[in-house]
């Protein structure tokens, strides 16, 4: 098989899914970013952090962040394109996350403001009522420049991984409202107009089970904003999605849901973003190698193109059918969720079993971006690690993939739970029945049976291997299935 496949997130998709919807909008977006997009998207990433501009001249706060306008261009080109209004005019989330995948092989960080605008609409969608509905959803939807964009804020300093220790912003009722205080350390796409947040309500108790999920408009109706950005965070990549701290101080919300679904409605959310999360590794993936392929097809030592050495022509073989084997499970966890986004508790096996594929894909597919950047520099030896050239940026992004959206981890520890609490691992197998060896399935089946009838602290600290073998397993029965 060709390497050229490498060298277009289009032609890779289309040559593992046989077809891709809407192909002439696809085509058209790609062009674009080989048009223009690229080059914004290279200047957003070398001028760093943004500025954050507090106050304006009369000393009135704004929290203005200051990318330049071509910033906004490359943003509001996704979407138009239909990276969130697709997913409810079309009722299926794949058009959604294949422009995702197209975006992140240009700009990896790009694609997080389109999945949590994303995930700010689908609770708002679910959960809201008819009024707050009518009010806001409208707005995120947009197809022009006026579209509103999502944020989804849970993360506060004393950690992410445990919520519900460390969610210290509470939220009070008022009326037919909430007041929320407190303060998010980790807020992506700060500036949004929208935001999904979660606050521990009044009075209840210190774990997961006292979290809300609320909506936060940036403004109030008087026109004076709802939260403030305390600062832009400096990151080492992803710099197309801006950072911020938040402080929240008497901010107007809305609940979303019952109060005791929060943790349920969190979780919902972070199914959006961990599947975007490994849609958009694979795409970087994607691009490593294609960067990596590009170089050593031109790159001559000891006679002949690099490309040309068996050792290197061998790994890139290798990759490549990595990188298939990882699309393959990552886009079983697309279509899962596909399948269950519509759900609420109580939840169906099928969102069991979903959850289950979503934690193998994380965990996977971010693993290989990192592995596929860095091999890139390494093909691309010193010139990998000057600023001035790609291939540093791409290990520098694919750093981030592993960490948001569930550290590994939370990914294999949640996975050990839903097969252990839902059995989610025997309707994995169900699925996977008809194309796996059925000795290999058998063997990995009982390893994993014998593995969740291990002491406690034994299990989780056996647990990567296992996942590992697991994930492996999986998308390479995915993978033959095609
Ligand atoms: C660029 C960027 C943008 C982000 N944007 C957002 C955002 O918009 N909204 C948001 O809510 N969050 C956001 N986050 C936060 C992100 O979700 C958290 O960083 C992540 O969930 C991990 O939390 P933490 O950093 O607090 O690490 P911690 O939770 O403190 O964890 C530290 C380490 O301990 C490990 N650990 C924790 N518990 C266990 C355990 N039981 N067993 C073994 N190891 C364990 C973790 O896996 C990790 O390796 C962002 C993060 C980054 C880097």
């Amino acid at each position: 098989m060709s390497f050229d496949l490498l060298l277009s997130p289009l032609a890779f998709l289309e040559h593992m899914l046989g077809s891709v919807p809407h192909r002439q909008v696809m085509e058209e977006y790609v062009s674009w970013w080989e048009r223009e997009g690229r080059a914004i998207s290279w200047a957003v990433d070398q001028s760093g952090t943004p500025w954050l501009r507090m106050f304006d001249r009369f000393g009135r706060r704004t929290d203005e962040i200051l990318f330049p306008p071509e910033y906004w261009r490359m943003l509001k080109k996704g979407y138009h394109a239909g990276v969130v209004w697709r997913a409810f005019e079309e009722n299926s989330l794949l058009p959604s996350y294949l422009l995702g995948y197209i975006t992140a092989f240009y700009d990896t960080g790009l694609y997080c403001p389109y999945i949590v605008s994303l995930s700010t609409a689908a609770p708002l969608d679910k959960y809201g009522d008819e009024a707050l509905k009518a009010r806001f959803l409208p707005m995120l939807l947009r197809k022009d420049e006026s579209v509103w964009q999502g944020a989804t804020w849970m993360t506060e300093a004393g950690g992410g991984s445990d919520l519900g220790a460390y969610v210290e912003t509470i939220a009070r009722p008022n009326g037919d409202h909430w007041l929320l205080s407190g303060e998010k350390y980790f807020a992506s796409n700060a500036g949004a107009e929208l935001a999904v947040v979660a606050a521990r309500l009044q009075g209840a108790p210190q774990n997961v089970r006292g979290l809300g999920l609320f909506l936060l408009p940036r403004w109030r109706e008087d026109g004076e904003l709802n939260y403030h950005i305390r600062r832009i965070k400096d990151k080492i990549g992803t710099r197309s999605v801006p950072t911020g701290e938040v402080e929240l101080k008497d901010s107007l919300a809305y609940l979303l849901g019952r109060p005791e679904w929060g943790i349920y409605l969190i979780l919902e959310v972070l199914n959006l973003s961990r599947v975007a999360n490994s849609i958009g590794s694979v795409a970087l993936a994607q691009r490593a190698l294609a960067e990596a392929l590009i170089f050593a097809q031109e790159r001559v030592a000891f006679g002949k193109p690099i490309l040309e050495h068996p050792l290197l022509k061998r790994q890139l073989e290798q990759r490549f059918e990595e990188l298939k084997r990882a699309f393959a499970l990552a886009w079983e966890a697309l279509v899962l969720l596909d399948q269950v986004w519509r759900e609420t508790p109580r939840y169906s096996d099928d969102y069991h079993l979903f959850r289950l594929v979503a934690h193998l894909a994380k965990y996977w597919t971010a693993e290989l971006a990192v592995q596929s950047a860095k091999w890139n520099m390494e093909v691309h030896g010193g010139m990998g690690v000057l600023a001035e050239f790609d291939a540093e940026r791409w290990l520098r992004e694919a750093m981030i993939l592993p960490i948001w959206e569930g550290t590994p981890h939370r990914q294999i520890l949640d996975g050990l739970e839903v097969m252990e609490r839902k059995g989610a691992h025997r309707l994995l197998f169900q699925r996977l029945a008809t194309h796996a060896h059925p000795q290999e399935l058998e063997e990995v089946a009982s390893k994993v049976e014998a593995h969740l009838a291990l002491p406690q602290e034994r299990k989780e600290a056996e647990a990567e291997e296992l996942f590992r073998e697991l994930a492996f397993f999986t998308s390479k029965t995915l993978a033959n299935r095609r």
